[in-house]
């Protein structure tokens, strides 16, 4: 029997099944992964301080890189693919009971994933925070300011440093997202990681909660991962084709 039958067994089996998806589900929409072959920082590891907060608050010539970046991203025009939409399948089967994103592109719930089935642990690029007063509002808004000309645009309240509201190197994850995707590695009877290196902890450390809880885990991922020899099963294809193959009817 082939991995893909035996795991598509397990899912049938199994009565609940908990997600983790990184930046390799959606490449097939677009969207760069950061440490894929074709990586954002595999292509240019410098590209990483951009991505930390020490570098982004005291340095504003990287702020108005990372606004001009924010606003060329191609999440805003980026449409799910085959393996967002089999995730939607396996939710409305019944026996989804989260599904974990480090990704902040939004594909999921664009492709109907239930918004509270959905937890971003690294947070969404759609809204921007201030770092000082934690106002949230709509990337759009913030977006416009730019197009206007502001080149590292304020908090309009407070006059903080505004920045996406996805979490930087050097920034804690939200405590109550972060308890609820722990809750729901340790309760599920299947843990499918899906398009992730699994080096970003603590994201990647619900596939060790999920297997030390009894769980079955199964990593679909084209590249090997630190988390490969706890794994029941490894499925090393494209994301696109594994899930709809894998995920029909369950
Ligand atoms: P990563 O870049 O570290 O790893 C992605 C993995 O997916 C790689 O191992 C790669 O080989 C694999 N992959 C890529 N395309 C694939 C495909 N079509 N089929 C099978 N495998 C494929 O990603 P990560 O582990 O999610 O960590 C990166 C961090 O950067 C995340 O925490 C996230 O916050 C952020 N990020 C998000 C996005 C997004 O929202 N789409 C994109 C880039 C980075």
């Amino acid at each position: 029997m082939s991995d893909l039958a035996e795991v598509r067994g397990w899912l049938q089996d199994a009565g609940s099944v908990a997600v983790l998806t990184g930046a390799g589900i959606s490449t097939d929409s677009g969207i760069p992964d950061f440490r894929g072959p074709q990586g954002i920082w595999t292509k240019d590891p410098a590209a990483q301080r951009m991505s930390t907060l020490s570098a982004y608050v005291t340095d504003p010539q990287l702020r108005v890189r990372s606004w001009q970046n924010r606003r060329a991203h191609s999440a805003w025009t980026a449409q799910p693919n085959a393996g967002h939409e089999a995730l939607v399948g396996l939710e409305r089967s019944g026996k989804l009971t989260a599904l974990l994103t480090q990704n902040i592109d939004g594909l999921h719930q664009k492709a109907g994933s239930s918004p509270d089935k959905v937890l971003e642990l690294h947070g969404t690029l759609w809204e921007a925070e201030c770092l000082s007063c934690r106002a949230r509002r709509p990337m759009a808004q913030v977006l416009d300011r730019v197009d206007a000309g502001e080149q590292d645009p304020p908090c309009e309240i407070c006059g903080g440093i505004l920045k996406s509201a996805t979490i930087s190197f050097g920034q804690a994850l939200d405590p109550v997202v972060l308890q609820r995707a722990f809750e729901a590695a340790a309760s599920c009877e299947l843990f499918l990681a899906i398009g992730s290196s699994l080096t970003v902890q603590p994201a990647a450390g619900t596939c060790g909660v999920a297997v030390e809880a009894g769980a079955r885990l199964v990593i679909v991922n084209a590249e090997p991962t630190p988390y490969d020899e706890r794994a029941d099963a490894l499925l090393q294809a494209p994301i696109a084709e594994v899930l709809p193959a894998l995920l029909p009817n369950v």
